[in-house]
C-alpha cells in the first residue's frame, strides 16, 4: 500500500493513470503486462488491475479444471 498512498503511477509500459494497487511484479508480467517498474512491486491503475484480475482468474481456472477431473 506504501508507494501507492505517495500518489504512485502505473507501471505498466505507456500508461500514465493514477496507481490503484500495488502487486509483485513477477505476478503482473507473468499476465502478460509489460511494466517499467524496477522494484519487487509494480503499481497498476484501476484499469490494469482489472485487466490483470481478469488474467490471472483465468489461469486459476484453468487449474480448477486440471483438478475437477479426479
Ligand atoms: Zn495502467
Amino acid at each position: 500500500m506504501g508507494i501507492v498512498s505517495k500518489g504512485a503511477k502505473c507501471n505498466v509500459d505507456g500508461c500514465d493513470k493514477e496507481g490503484a494497487r500495488s502487486l509483485n511484479t513477477t505476478k503482473v508480467e507473468n499476465a502478460g503486462f509489460r511494466v517499467v517498474s524496477v522494484g519487487k512491486k509494480t503499481v497498476l491503475c484501476k484499469e490494469h488491475y482489472k485487466e490483470w484480475k481478469k488474467e490471472s482468474k483465468d489461469d486459476r481456472d484453468l487449474e480448477r479444471a486440471r483438478f475437477d477431473k479426479f
